[in-house]
This record gives structure tokens, C-alpha cells and sequence, in this order.
């Protein structure tokens, strides 16, 4: 099966297994662990922030931290794909119990201007807004990049209206690669950032959140309130860290992949790709035959997985588990599929 549907469906490697297998551990929650401490040393250095905190998914990394930076009754003021309102099961309001000011974006990407726009002059009866939220790479934009300085430009007014800042930089990885801006320089601008282990970077488990120290402090009671405290979990940290390490630079194969992958689309009758050009590791299309689930029917049977992502368009994503030759048969599949 070649599976496009994310690239959170790799399996660790013999190595990272090793590693996993080899790792020192100790109860995490009475600090006792030391390869958790060596992951979170590693992430809050590499993205330029006093400390960092290990956590087991994305989704739980940017949810303490949004109830770090706030209150309830608080607004954050994120893009309208943002993963953090789309893809986390409204947690802002139900964990947080704040509010989602929803800004429009081209493809996940926003303006200063759009800023301004949405922000409100000081008012008993407004909400308070108190953090705005970037994500790069944007998910549901199709894994477009921000520059560092569109990032400096919206941060800026949110400084100016006294906001926090945070990154969900799941695949700030790949904004790297693509870019070559630093991690730690993307990092700078934000109070905290978030970034996965388990997308690209192929580890089975996990996500960090960094930031100033005492702000990590108040973070780890809320992970420990939101079910978050581990204990042995140093055995998945080694996996990050492997991860760390020996992933990053190949995330440029993924990106030719998806490029290969865009091409091949383009060039099949029937199908037609959606926004802009692949810049990392995904690709949305979609059928001119309005039927996209019998044609994602048809693929699978034929031993291709491919994601919906609307009604009409679809999300492919290279990773780890994907070579270029099987790139080149997923292209194969979908033209047959396309033409049956
Ligand atoms: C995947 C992802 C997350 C976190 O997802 P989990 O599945 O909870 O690890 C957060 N933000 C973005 C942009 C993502 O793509």
C-alpha cells in the first residue's frame, strides 16, 4: 500500500528502534527521566527558547499552551484553517474556555493589515484579546510556508496591541528545509512555539512546546491537568531525538516528491491541482469528475491512499515511507483510476 493520507503514518526505522530500545529512562513526572531532559534541552536550543516540554501530540502542546497564555473570556486571533480551531476538536472553548477570532487567510497565510483590521479598540463589552497564533507550515493552506518577513510583520501588530505570540510549528521542520531560515530564527519572534516529532521527522509519539522557562513551569501544570504527565516516556523521547537528528535534512526528498508528485497530476486528464504549487510536502487536487469518493474507492483498491480533504479536493503527503519510484506508481494508479 502506498499511503499519501498524512505523514504522520510512518513507522519508526530499525535505527530509531534501537534507539528506543537503548534509551535511559525514569519517571517523568518526578523529573526522573533523562533522555526527556536531553529532548527538551535539544528542542528549546535549537529553537533559540529557555526550555522546552515534552508532550504526546500537537494538539495538546498548542492547547496548554493556549490555556497558559490566557483566561477564560480571553480571545486568540489565529487564521480560519488554523489547525489549532479546525482540527482540535474545539478545544480552545472547551479547555480553555476562550474564544477563536478567526482571520482570513490565503492559503493559511495573513497580513498586518488583516491584523489591524480584526483587532477592537479597548471596550468593556469586548472580549480581550490575548494571543495571536501563526502556523507554519500551514496544514490545510497545503503546507504553504510563511516568510520570516511575513512572520515579522503580523507579529508586530500583535505586539503593538500587547498580544502573546505562538507558532504551532508542527512542520517547522520543513518551512527549514525549504527556506533555509533556522528553526531558532523562525522561533524569535514568538513567546512559544509548538513542533511534532511525528509528522515528517518519522518518530511514532510526540510534540514540544518551548518558551521562556517560567512559562514552561505553568505549562507542565497544565499538561499534568489536561492527562499529559508520563512516566517512562523516555523511550519515545530517544525516538524524537533520533528523529531530530538524522530526519531533518532528508525532508528535501519530500519535497521533490511532492513536486514529482504535482507534476504528474497536472499532467493527468481529469484531475486538476488546487492553490499554489507545492512548497513543502503536500499536494491538494481534485477530480473534474465531481465523485471523489469513488475515485478514492478505486485507488485504494488499486493500492493507493489518498485523503479527502473536502468535499471536492484532496491531500496528498509525502514522508519518510515514500520513494520516488513509488511516487511514480501513485501517479500511475490515479491515471488508471482516473481513466476507469
Ligand atoms: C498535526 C498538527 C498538529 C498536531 O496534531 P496531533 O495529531 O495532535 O499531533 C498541530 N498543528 C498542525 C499544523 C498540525 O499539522
Amino acid at each position: 500500500m502506498i499511503d499519501l493520507r498524512s505523514d504522520t503514518v510512518t513507522r519508526p526505522t530499525a535505527a530509531m528502534r534501537q534507539a528506543m530500545a537503548n534509551a535511559e529512562v525514569g519517571d517523568d513526572v518526578f523529573g526522573d527521566d533523562p533522555t526527556i531532559h536531553r529532548l527538551e534541552q535539544t528542542v528549546a536550543d535549537l529553537l533559540g527558547k529557555e526550555a522546552s516540554l515534552y508532550m504526546p501530540s500537537g494538539t495538546m502542546t498548542n492547547q496548554v499552551a493556549l490555556r497558559a497564555h490566557t483566561e477564560p473570556g480571553d480571545e486568540v486571533l489565529l487564521e480560519e484553517g488554523a489547525h489549532v480551531y479546525f482540527s482540535e476538536t474545539g478545544a480552545p472553548a472547551a479547555l480553555s474556555g476562550i474564544s477563536c477570532r478567526l482571520l482570513p487567510g490565503e492559503w493559511g497565510i495573513f497580513s498586518a493589515d488583516t491584523v489591524r483590521t480584526y483587532l477592537r479598540p479597548a471596550n468593556l463589552q469586548y472580549p480581550t484579546a490575548k494571543l495571536l497564533c501563526v502556523e507554519n507550515t500551514h496544514n490545510r493552506g497545503g503546507g504553504t510556508i510563511w516568510s520570516l518577513e511575513q512572520v515579522l510583520s503580523v507579529v508586530a501588530v500583535g505586539r503593538e496591541a500587547g498580544l502573546r505570540c505562538h507558532l504551532d510549528g508542527a512542520r517547522l521542520w520543513n518551512a527549514t528545509i525549504a527556506t533555509g531560515t533556522s528553526e531558532r530564527d523562525y522561533a524569535a519572534p514568538f513567546d512559544t512555539v509548538s513542533v511534532c516529532f511525528s509528522k515528517g521527522l518519522g518518530a511514532p509519539v510526540g510534540s514540544a512546546l518551548a518558551g521562556p522557562r517560567p512559562f514552561i513551569e505553568r505549562a507542565r501544570r497544565f499538561r499534568k491537568q489536561f492527562g499529559g504527565g508520563m512516566r517512562q516516556a523516555g523511550i519515545l523521547a530517544a525516538a524524537a531525538l533520533h528523529a531530530i537528528q538524522h530526519h531533518r535534512q532528508r525532508l528535501e526528498e519530500d519535497h521533490a516528491n511532492a513536486r514529482r508528485l504535482a507534476d504528474g497530476i497536472a499532467n493527468t486528464r481529469g484531475l486538476v491541482l488546487v492553490g499554489p504549487a507545492p512548497q513543502t510536502n503536500m499536494v491538494v487536487f481534485r477530480t473534474l469528475q465531481g465523485d471523489q469518493s469513488a475515485l478514492l474507492g478505486r485507488i485504494q483498491a488499486a493500492g493507493l491512499r489518498i485523503g479527502a480533504r473536502s468535499i471536492d479536493t484532496m491531500r496528498a503527503v509525502t514522508h519518510l515511507d515514500i520513494s520516488s519510484a513509488q511516487v511514480d506508481a501513485a501517479i500511475g494508479i490515479l491515471r488508471s483510476a482516473v481513466a476507469g
